[in-house]
């Protein structure tokens, strides 16, 4: 696979990913505001795996700052990028992490929602993770990079049928210098989720728990 791997490439979900996509875009499930639960407890588990990491390699500490969470609405394009400086991931595990859902009750989960009346209930009942942001966001581009590698790649994907997968641009790459920025390109309908104030209450509600500190990065700041 070596030949591939400098290159752009395109990848199908899983099958229980497209499943899961398809009845996030179409549900009638109101309470949005979960995918931000979701993301920001992600990057606190990769700050938590780094924190791990780096006491076997201090080294992996080296670059990339103090461990924190920053969360940066920008408008036209309207986009919400949630950014970590934890372990990041390589390609195999963008392709892995994010293309597949290893999770254990997760098909019962689909089971249920597929019969369930009020399936949408059970998106906040169950958490779907990161997929939950396909409910605000037409595409996802995800840039990272595992900690201490040379290397930074690019995950994207609009829903549907696959992502693609491609190394990160060199103007990526020199911004992420550890760890993953999520950026949101949002739905016109959940333009609500680039005003300061419904981050702030969104973040209070969900993420009171978060360890890290969580930065609200003011436009062009
Ligand atoms: P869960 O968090 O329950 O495992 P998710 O769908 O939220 O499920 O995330 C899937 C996986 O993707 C995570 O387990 C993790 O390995 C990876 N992942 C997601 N977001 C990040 C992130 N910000 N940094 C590093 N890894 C991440
Ligand atoms: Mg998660």
């Amino acid at each position: 696979m070596t030949t591939t791997d400098t290159a752009a490439q395109s990848q199908p979900f899983q099958a229980e990913v497209a499943e899961l996509l398809n009845l996030m875009v179409h549900s009638v499930y109101s309470e949005t505001d979960i995918f931000l639960r979701e993301l920001i407890s992600n990057a606190s588990d990769a700050l938590d795996k780094l924190r791990y990491e780096s006491i076997a390699k201090p080294e992996l500490m080296a670059d990339g700052g103090e461990p924190k969470i920053r969360i940066v609405p920008k408008k036209e394009p309207d986009t919400l990028s949630v950014i970590d400086n934890g372990l990041g991931m390589d390609r195999q595990e963008l392709i892995d992490n994010l293309g597949t859902i290893a999770k254990s009750g997760t098909k019962s989960f689909l089971t249920k929602l597929t019969e369930a009346k009020d399936g949408a209930g059970l998106i906040g009942q169950f958490g779907v993770g990161f997929y939950a942001a396909f409910m605000v966001a037409d595409r996802i581009v995800v840039t990272s990079r595992r900690a201490g590698s040379a290397e930074a790649w690019t995950w994207s994907s609009s829903g549907g049928a696959g992502f693609e997968i491609a190394p990160a641009s060199e103007e990526d790459a020199a911004r992420v210098v550890r760890g993953t920025e999520i950026v949101l390109h949002m739905k016109k309908d959940a333009a609500k989720y680039l005003e300061p104030y419904e981050i702030e209450r969104v973040v209070g509600a969900y993420s009171d728990n978060i360890q890290f500190p969580i930065e609200l990065v003011p436009e062009d700041g």
